[in-house]
């Protein structure tokens, strides 16, 4: 039966604002089409339902991609509305990262669409200050994203041409991970419908648990407390204890550090080869060295002229039991999408004997763990610095563009940002903060056209109503 609806119905301050400032301009014809489809669906029976339609882009994420993609729309005078699960822009940022924690790549790389850092900002700009340029980058774009808005599912909608989202939008007023979560909350079902659907949710959306392995066995570890980086803020709080930290990535090597400068025993689990580099070569950022030099050479001399550098600065890293694998750094990155390790100074920890490596674990115990060699260890806490995923399977209801194993579009980068039916997706790139800049500018260009041809087509046709 179909539930009796709402059509138009707006209420909020975000939609309201930006619905309100789109009625200054045409909209595309298509768009009373939608709206007389929408209210010829309210049925009698059912309770009342909220559907607002967007005139603009629907952007689901304000992190930097969907704030990135929302500003060049706006310099293109295309309106959007953004939709976001938490309470802020960039929650990611906020709340789910290390205090320590500074961009990994250098900030020249880490720039969003016409705004370069502020004068003064360090090369390596720290977490704070990159929250603080994002929330710039917000006001100045005056960008008003409608938050405590999570998309539960999005689908399109052949018979009228477009995407329907099933939000639920969150009346409360808390931050919910910075407030631990607002109880005093109501929760109203709001459908939004758009022409354009615009994935900006990250390829970091949710934590990755290791829970086959946590249920392994009899293993369930109840020594300490568990928890995944994304949690972790500090480690002055695990000072004297001995503390297992899942993963070797540059969270895992920063986290592993940062306990260590707190007075705790880490222990890092090493189980797959990896890369680690110097984060500087002469002064120089890696990252920037590659970028450079792999517009002039083959790939694998720049590899191999990484390693000679990192072998230089570095030593040799398999000596700790860091093993390289065979294929270069900027391949694996380039095949598999999987990112060195920039050091900024674990290594040496793991050199003096500060950190120290451990196999992969086979199971983990009450008290701790069991190494794949067999040995076992008891441990005060675990920390898994296992990584995230995507999370648009879970609610996007489309399988050809997006794949449904990783939630990753399945072209690959340049040809990553626009699928069909008017769905894009930004900030898939494995390229970091460059490639949501490279995306963000693309869409906007690609759907400000169709805005643009759409207006004129609707002037055409006013025109042509009042000869008549
Ligand atoms: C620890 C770490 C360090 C990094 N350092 C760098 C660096 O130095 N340089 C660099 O270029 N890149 C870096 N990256 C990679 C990448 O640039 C960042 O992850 C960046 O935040 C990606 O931006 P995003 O907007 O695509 O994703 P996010 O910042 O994750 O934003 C996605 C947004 O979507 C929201 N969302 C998700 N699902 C829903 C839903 N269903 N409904 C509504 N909202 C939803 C989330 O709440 C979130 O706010 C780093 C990544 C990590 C994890």
């Amino acid at each position: 039966m179909l539930a009796r609806t709402t059509s138009l119905t707006l209420s909020s301050g975000s939609e309201r604002a930006m619905l309100d400032g789109h009625h200054q301009q045409q909209q595309p014809p298509s768009s009373s089409a939608a709206a007389a489809a929408l209210q010829d669906e309210g049925g009698v029976d059912g309770p009342a339902r909220r559907v607002v339609w967007v005139p603009g882009p629907v952007i689901v994420g304000a992190g930097p991609s969907g704030l990135a993609t929302a500003a060049c729309l706006k310099a293109r005078g295309v309106p959007s509305l953004v939709l976001e699960r938490g309470g802020s822009v960039a929650p990611s940022w906020r709340h789910r990262t290390y205090e320590r924690m500074h961009l990994h790549l250098p900030l020249c790389f880490c720039e969003l669409p016409m705004a370069p850092f502020p004068p003064g900002t360090p090369p390596y700009p720290s977490r704070d200050q990159f929250v603080a340029y994002l929330d710039a980058y917000a006001r100045d774009f005056a960008l008003e994203p409608l938050f405590r808005a999570q998309v539960r599912s999005a689908a399109y909608d052949a018979a009228i041409g477009f995407w329907r989202l099933q939000v639920d939008v969150d009346a409360g007023a808390g931050d919910g991970e910075e407030d631990g979560g607002d109880t005093t909350t109501t929760t109203t079902t709001t459908e939004f419908v758009s022409r354009w659907l615009v994935v900006a949710t990250g390829e970091n959306a949710e934590p990755v648990w290791p829970e086959g392995m946590m249920a392994a066995g009899d293993g369930v570890y109840r020594a300490g407390p568990v928890m995944h980086t994304s949690a972790y803020k500090r480690g002055d709080g695990f000072a004297g204890k001995k503390v297992l930290v899942v993963g070797c990535g540059n969270s895992g090597m920063e986290v592993s550090l940062d306990l260590c400068d707190n007075g705790a025993k880490a222990s890092m689990v090493v189980r797959d080869k990896l890369h680690v580099l110097p984060r500087d070569i002469l002064g120089i950022s890696t990252f920037g060295l590659s970028v450079c030099l792999v517009k002039w050479f083959p790939i694998k001399w720049v590899d191999a002229l990484l390693l000679f550098f990192s072998r230089l600065i570095l030593g040799d890293t398999e000596k700790y039991g860091l093993q390289r694998p065979k294929i270069g750094p900027l391949q694996i990155k380039r095949s598999t999408g999987k990112t060195p390790v920039l050091d900024i100074g674990a290594l040496r920890r793991i050199r003096d004997g500060e950190i120290k490596v451990v196999p992969a674990i086979n199971r983990f115990t009450e008290g701790g763990v069991e190494f794949a060699d067999g040995r076992r260890e008891d441990f005060d806490a675990v920390i898994l610095a296992t990584g995230y995923k995507s999370n648009v399977p879970s609610w996007l209801k489309e399988d050809e563009f997006f794949s449904e194993t990783d939630g990753f579009p399945r072209k690959e980068f340049p040809h990553s940002w626009r699928g069909k039916n008017g769905l894009y997706a930004t900030g898939f790139t494995r390229r970091g903060l460059m490639g949501s800049s490279y995306d963000a500018s693309r869409i906007a260009a690609d759907i400000a056209n169709q805005w643009t041809e759409a207006l004129a087509a609707s002037s055409v046709a006013a025109a042509a109503a009042d000869t008549n």
